[in-house]
């Protein structure tokens, strides 16, 4: 098996990840302010707010048997750099965008 997450799965993670990070810099900062003297602390309430909503969404979603993959991030480069048609295997010249014999779109 390949490492294939569902959409939910990288949601619970992801908001998990905001949710604790940002609560530890909370508790963090806070613990920091009260030990010095009552400066002014920073609350990341922002993230932890986010990262329950997301991992809420994403427990939901993986609960629920929710099995839409995660989108994967597809590297952009050409198909063929060497000019070779990935369709009709002809030669054309490097970083042509189209084969100059069946026509297809070679640079994505
Ligand atoms: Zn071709």
């Amino acid at each position: 098996m390949s490492k294939v997450r569902t959409k939910s799965q990288v949601e619970l993670r992801r908001g998990a990840a905001w949710f604790f990070g940002g609560l530890a810099v909370t508790i963090l900062t806070y613990t920091f302010a009260t030990n010095g003297g009552g400066g002014p602390y920073m609350v990341a309430w922002g993230p932890v707010v986010f990262g329950l909503f997301l991992l809420l969404k994403g427990l939901i979603g993986v609960l629920s048997g929710d099995s839409e993959l995660a989108p994967v991030l597809e590297e952009r480069t050409p198909a063929s750099p060497d000019g070779k048609c990935p369709s009709c295997n002809s030669m054309n010249p490097p970083k042509r965008q189209y084969c100059q014999t069946c026509g297809r779109y070679m640079l994505a």
